[in-house]
Parts: structure tokens; C-alpha cells; sequence
């Protein structure tokens, strides 16, 4: 479970992320969606460890992570990260690249490369390189090397918007159902209502820094909290 409370991130004197709080459950799916600039990236760096908050506080599975004062470093956080940037290491082949965040001896390594592979189906490619991999492939290995830690909480920052819509619709579901079946807590962050709603157990609306609005997606869409709400929604059918 990732649970966290009151964070506020500032730049240069303005408020970027402003007392933002989540708690999210194991095999569950939040969507942190809102328009460009409101903070959503900032905040999963804060909880991936990357940035700083200037205060609040993160807890994984109830254990500290970080406050203002105490700091896990990101690797030791049992986060995993995907992103629209999601670059494979182009000198690696796949096996390696899904094996690169493990540790132990290497046979062991490419076996839980190759089940997480397998996974997502692709076990065919093991020992070929990312630049001969389709879009979507490179994708789906992103997927299986995030996935390969077994992380407890997964922070997706829009990492389908690369691909287009048919392959996209297809990566969703997959990436949910695995997600789902290892039980990770998952933060996924995007600006499209269409993408939540697809995805999301909760949704939290977000604005200038703000989690202005919280709750299942159909509760969110039937009833939202003010005009921009509504607004933002306008465009989901
Ligand atoms: P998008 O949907 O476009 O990715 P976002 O919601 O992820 O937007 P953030 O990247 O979190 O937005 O940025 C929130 C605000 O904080 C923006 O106005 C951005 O310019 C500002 N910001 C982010 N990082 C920094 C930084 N290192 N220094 C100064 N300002 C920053
Ligand atoms: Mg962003």
C-alpha cells in the first residue's frame, strides 16, 4: 500500500503540489489526472524518490520512506517507474534489459527475465535488441523490466501516449491485468479522462497543485465537483 500525506513541492516561491494525499491498495489503480502543468509529474517524482518534498510525508506498506528529515534513496523504495520516455538500454538485449534492476547470478536473472517475457508474450525476443522490437514491443518490455523487482508500487507518468490507439487500447489492458495479478499499487498519471476512466478503481482530479476531487470514475463523471470538473470531462463519451 502507498500512502501519501500532505506533500507540497515549491519552485522558485510558487506552489507546485499542494498538500496532495493518496492511499492506494495493493492490486489497486489510481489515476492522478488533470491538465498540463498541475503538478501530477512532481509528484510521482516525489514519491519515486528523484525530488525532494518540502514537506509530507511517504509511506510504503506503512514503513517510512521519506519526510522532510529521514529519505530512503529511490532504489531502495521498491518502486517501480514507467514512462512515456520509456528507453530501453540500446546496447542490451531484451533479456538483459529486463534483467538490468536484479540482483543474483545471471542464470537466474534471465529466468525471471524470460517469465516476465513470457508474460507479456514475448519470451520469442529474449535475445534480440530493443531496436528491432516494434513500438508497442518495446513497450510491452518496459512493462516486464518495471515489473521484473517485483515493486510493490508501480508510478506510471503517461506511458501510453506514445503508441497509437489500436496498440494502445490492447498495452492497457495487459499492463492492468499483470498489475493486478502481482498485487502493486498503482499510480498512473495522465491528462486524459478517456484513459482514466478506462483504467482507474479511483480517480483524483487534480488542479493548480490540488487534489480537488476523489472517488470511483463513474461517481466522478456522473457528479463532478465544479464547472472546470465538468468541463474537463466534456470530452469523454
Ligand atoms: P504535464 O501534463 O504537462 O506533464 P504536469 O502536471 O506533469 O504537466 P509538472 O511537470 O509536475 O506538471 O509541473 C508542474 C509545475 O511545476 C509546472 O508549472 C512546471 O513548470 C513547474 N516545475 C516542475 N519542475 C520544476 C523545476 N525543477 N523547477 C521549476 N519549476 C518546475
Ligand atoms: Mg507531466
Amino acid at each position: 500500500r502507498l500512502e501519501i500525506r500532505d506533500l507540497v513541492r515549491r519552485f522558485d516561491g510558487r506552489t507546485v503540489v499542494d498538500h496532495v494525499s493518496l492511499s492506494i491498495a495493493p492490486g489497486h489503480v489510481t489515476c492522478l489526472l488533470g491538465p498540463s502543468g498541475c503538478g501530477k509529474s512532481t509528484t510521482l517524482r516525489m514519491i519515486s524518490g528523484v525530488e525532494m518534498q518540502d514537506a509530507g510525508t511517504i509511506h510504503v506498506d506503512g514503513e517510512l520512506v521519506c519526510d522532510t528529515v529521514f529519505r530512503v534513496p529511490p532504489e531502495r523504495r521498491s518502486i517501480g517507474m514507467m514512462f512515456q520516455d520509456f528507453a530501453l538500454f540500446p546496447h542490451l538485449s531484451v533479456g538483459e534489459n529486463v534483467g538490468f534492476g536484479l540482483s543474483g547470478p545471471g542464470s537466474e536473472r534471465r529466468a525471471r527475465a524470460k517469465t516476465l517475457l513470457d508474460r507479456v508474450g514475448l519470451a520469442h525476443f529474449i535475445d534480440e535488441y530493443p531496436h528491432q522490437l516494434s513500438g508497442g514491443e518495446q513497450q510491452r518490455v518496459a512493462l516486464a523490466r518495471a515489473l521484473a523487482p517485483r515493486p510493490r508500487i508501480m508510478l506510471m507518468d503517461e506511458p501510453f501516449s506514445g503508441l497509437d490507439n489500436r496498440l494502445r487500447d490492447g498495452i492497457r489492458d495487459e499492463t492492468l491485468d499483470l498489475l493486478k495479478e502481482e498485487g502493486t499499487s498503482v499510480l498512473l498519471v495522465t491528462h486524459e479522462p478517456e484513459e482514466a476512466m478506462r483504467m482507474a478503481d479511483e480517480i483524483a482530479l487534480m488542479r493548480d497543485g490540488r487534489i480537488v476531487q476523489q472517488g470511483a470514475p463513474y461517481n466522478i463523471y456522473n457528479a463532478p465537483a465544479d464547472k472546470e470538473a465538468v468541463a474537463f470531462f466534456s470530452d469523454v463519451n
